[in-house]
């Protein structure tokens, strides 16, 4: 018999991937134009043409055993090299190519980073709403998920509660800003008090504790909002880093794990990482797109339909009565389930062929989740069900 935590794990797949099916099976019976579909945070955005230039060249130029053959476990070691230089000149840091550990994206740095740093029953903080595969991440690893809430007014981390949260156990603290599905950006403000605290408590218990800093979508924020760089603040952080959004890249597999060179016993916490690399069956991330980034590291996509999008959802959402979130970055918009009720408003808003995440499994009931990385045609489609469903609730 398999193991049955998996086979539950298999069978129970996650609302947002049993959305986009519903949507997929939807779109066939009336017609791709009908559905409005927002389940997924799949970029609508085209990756930069410099991305496609890069590839071809290489499949071009490069001798086929060395473009397709494994690089070191960890990475190739100039790529490594030229992520922490990137890091250097972006943030201000010393990283070496040492620190570096390249993945197949966000999940990977995240899962990798987990089984290097958790013993059994170990304890993570995790910020709600939280991306819904940390609890599956965490619990895979051997650790035991303890959730902090959000203030209200701005969906920054409640300190009060973060600071009761933390304990002996505490090994780790998960930091995703911008936020998915808030689309909230953690400020200097907050970061500097949850840094500090972590740092008493790391001396009163004697033992590290960790920040991970999960930002796929550092590069995707809004009106020049700036998202601080935690290591900045906090030495015994790891960068969870992917280049599925910024690069508009999720289906290439590809990102990293960049470990504070100043962390504590910095050498035996990278030892764990390519440990649990190899354990898992991470090691050499895809070698075409590790070489495409040594010319495209600081490539960017033009995130002015995203803004588009957001502002024409933000402003239309609210004028018909919806509470939304501002969103500072990412590409969601978070609302408030009008009824109180989440699950029964987007099961609602399905008979209008809408389909958005209601954000119970984002660990805070109440609200819903839309991923406007979709087309400007479909957010102006999609306008008159949101209305009807206003209508429907009295807004
Ligand atoms: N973390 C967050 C907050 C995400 O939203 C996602 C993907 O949507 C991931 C991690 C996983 O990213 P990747 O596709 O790079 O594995």
């Amino acid at each position: 018999m398999p193991n049955m935590k998996m086979v539950e794990l298999g069978e129970n797949r996650s609302v947002i991937r049993d959305l986009f099916e519903y949507g997929l099976k939807r779109k066939k019976e009336v017609g791709a134009e009908r559905v409005y579909d927002f389940s997924l945070g799949n970029p609508s955005i085209p990756a930069p043409q410099k991305v496609n230039e890069t590839l071809i060249s290489l499949i071009e130029h490069t001798e086929s055993t060395a473009l397709h053959g494994y690089s070191s476990a960890p990475g190739d070691p100039a790529v490594r090299k030229a992520v922490a230089e990137s890091i250097n000149r972006r943030f201000k840091r010393t990283q070496t190519a040492d620190d570096i550990y390249m993945t197949c994206g966000a999940a990977a740095s995240l899962t990798i980073s987990l089984h290097a740093l958790l013993c059994e029953g170990e304890e993570v903080i995790i910020f709600s709403p939280f991306f819904p595969e940390y609890k599956v991440f965490v619990e895979k690893a051997g650790g035991v998920v303890r959730t902090v809430g959000a203030r209200e007014k701005d969906f920054g981390p409640d300190l009060d509660a973060f600071k009761s949260a933390v304990n002996a156990k505490t090994r780790a603290v998960i930091i995703n800003s911008p936020n998915n599905p808030s689309g909230a950006v953690v400020t200097s403000e907050d970061l500097r008090a949850i840094s500090e605290f972590l740092k008493e408590k790391q001396k009163i218990f004697g033992a590290p504790i960790y920040i991970l800093s999960d930002e796929p979508y550092r590069e995707l924020v809004y009106g020049g909002v700036e998202v601080p760089y935690v290591m900045n603040f906090y030495e015994n952080t790891l960068v969870c880093y992917s280049y599925s959004k910024s690069l508009s890249l999720p289906g290439e597999r590809i990102g990293y794990i960049a470990l504070c060179h100043e962390a504590q016993e910095r050498e035996k916490v990278f030892a764990a990482i390519c440990g649990a690399g190899r354990a898992l069956g991470y090691v050499c991330a895809p070698v075409l797109f590790q070489k495409m980034l040594l010319s495209c590291l600081e490539e960017k996509t033009d995130l002015s339909a995203y803004e588009q999008n957001k502002n024409l959802l933000y402003r239309a959402l609210c004028d018909m009565g919806y509470t939304c979130v501002k969103p500072e970055g990412a590409f969601y918009l978070f609302i408030k389930a009008p009824g109180g009720d989440d699950a029964a408003f987007c099961e609602q808003a399905k008979k209008h062929d809408l389909l958005i995440v209601p954000s119970a499994s984002f660990g805070l009931p109440g609200y819903m989740r839309i991923a406007y990385c979709v087309s400007l045609q479909t957010i102006q489609n999609a306008l008159p069900a949101f209305r009807e469903l206003a209508k429907e609730y009295n807004l």
